[in-house]
């Protein structure tokens, strides 16, 4: 087996194939970093200070997997597939020698690359991205840089205000700077409907960091080679450092260029035991891939989704590892669950937005709750706010998003749950879950939006 890419799903693939059927299996995975399974989500927060980093990042080291047989080769960058003939080409980034290798069965596990447009200063020194844990450690440097620089708070610009953006817009303010995020979009967080992602911007703008929305940016602008500012909607913001949050598109210019098809999201394409598939559904012979690089299973529309999160990762590696191993396994899809967090704000969403129900042609009811997360009376009591989205007349459920404090976002599992198992919102809101005092109100509050739309849903 040889695994390309040696994170979440590259090495999930390697360590359960091994697991299964040890000595029957020779795996040599190639990673160009110097790193295996590390934690891409825990950047931030060794940014902002919370854990340390980067060994605590990582979960297995090089030599633990080579000490369970899994030939790991660091600094090795596969440049060609062939996948009529069966070999990888791999150059050696320290030597520069490029080998051959010749496989039986090949897992892709290459990841995404950041979005990164072509703007006039985008290339300045103090432009940084937060993919690996090298661009965690840079950002680092750069931020003790400028300290020792600047003699008042130094100035971060975060471009983007999705899940990443918004956490380092944290890290930084927490740093000490003065943070602005700028978004094209009307609200940050555009995973949630504007009506919760403006919550987001009220909770930001609270603790201190501008929010600036509606405006894309045009340019940095560079002094000597660095930047020192953003130019976005008409308007400059000065920067010591600008972050980037723009997104990630599947890396997978490797498999289009060895021919491989790719879907609409440019991820690759597999079936439900992650092998390869060409546009006609079939099979590419002893291709598999899981993770970032390909698109998984919309449970919620049946089509297929590119949604770049570690969970679908590790998940659609071990499904990749079992069945080579010798085992069965299928990856069942998703239904859009994500939960991030920023300062004492807790943001969680699983299902539909309303955009994406009337993309979908389906009618859509809303309802929005305000509540808490404890019973009102109970100290500790936080607020939250819930929006539960149903189908019209069918009153099925299609999405709920929670914003709210301590112990709001984790209460989207239940939630992601229903939408798992295509239950109506009346079925959530009179389910049996667990109600105290201490835990929740009477009716918990996804409960109560969930009522609500179901109400809303099946009134003529
Ligand atoms: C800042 C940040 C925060 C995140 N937070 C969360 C979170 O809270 N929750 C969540 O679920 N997800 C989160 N994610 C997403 C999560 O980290 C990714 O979904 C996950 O890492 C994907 O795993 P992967 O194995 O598919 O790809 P990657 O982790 O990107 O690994 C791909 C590996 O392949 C290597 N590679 C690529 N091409 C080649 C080649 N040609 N030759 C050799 N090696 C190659 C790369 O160097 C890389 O190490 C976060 C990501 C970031 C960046």
């Amino acid at each position: 087996v040889v695994v390309v890419g040696a994170d979440a799903a590259g090495m999930s693939a390697a360590s359960q194939a091994k697991r299964l059927a040890g000595d029957d299996v020779e795996i040599v995975a190639f990673e160009r970093q110097q790193w295996t399974s590390y934690s891409a989500c825990g950047i931030p927060y060794w940014i902002a200070g919370d854990v340390d980093g980067p060994d605590a990042l990582i979960a297995r080291t090089p030599e633990e997997h080579r000490r369970r047989g899994i030939d790991v080769r660091l600094g090795h960058e596969v440049v060609a597939l062939d996948v009529e003939a069966h070999t990888v080409t791999v150059r050696d980034l320290g030597s520069g020698d490029v080998q051959a290798h010749t496989y039986d069965e090949l897992v892709l596990g290459t990841g995404a690359t950041p979005i990164r447009p072509n703007l006039p200063g985008i290339d300045a020194e103090g432009v940084l991205g937060v993919q690996t844990i090298d661009d965690g450690a840079a950002v680092l440097s750069w931020l003790d840089e400028v300290d020792a620089r600047t003699s008042g708070p130094a100035r971060a610009v975060v471009v983007g205000g999705g899940y990443i953006g918004v956490e380092m817009a944290e890290a930084m303010v927490r740093h000490g700077l003065d943070v602005t995020l700028v978004d094209l979009a009307a609200q940050p967080m555009s995973t949630l409907d504007p009506d919760m992602g403006v919550l987001v911007r009220e909770a930001m703008e609270g603790f201190g960091c501008r929010v600036v929305t509606g405006a894309a940016v045009d340019a940095i602008e560079t002094k000597d080679g660095r930047a020192f500012g953003v130019v976005a909607g008409e308007r400059a913001f000065p920067a010591d450092v600008v972050v980037l949050g723009l997104g990630v598109r599947p890396a997978t210019q490797l498999a289009a260029d060895a021919g491989l098809w790719l879907g609409d999201s440019g991820g690759l394409v597999t079936n439900d035991r992650q092998q390869v598939v060409d546009a006609d559904g079939a099979l590419v012979p002893g291709v598999w891939a899981g993770g970032d690089c390909v698109e998984s299973f919309d449970r919620l529309t049946g089509g297929r989704i590119h949604v770049a999160l570690g969970t679908h990762a590790n998940k659609q590696g071990r499904v990749i590892g079992t069945n080579l191993g010798g085992g069965e396994a299928t990856f069942p899809g998703i239904v859009r669950t994500a939960i991030s967090k920023v300062c004492d704000l807790e943001i969680a969403r699983t299902g539909l937005r309303e955009k994406d129900a009337s993309r979908a042609g389906i009618d859509v009811v809303t309802a929005t709750v305000e509540s808490t997360t404890r019973a009102g009376y109970f100290p500790g009591a936080e607020p939250m706010t819930v929006k539960a989205l149903a189908e019209r007349g069918s009153g099925r459920l299609l999405g709920v998003q929670i914003v709210g404090r301590a112990g709001s976002a984790k209460r989207i599992d239940a939630a992601a749950l229903a939408l798992w198992n295509g239950m109506s919102a009346r079925d959530l809101a009179m389910s049996d879950l667990a109600y105290a005092p201490p835990f929740s109100p009477v009716w918990d509050p996804v409960q109560i939006a969930a009522r609500k739309a179901a109400d809303l849903a099946e009134s003529p």
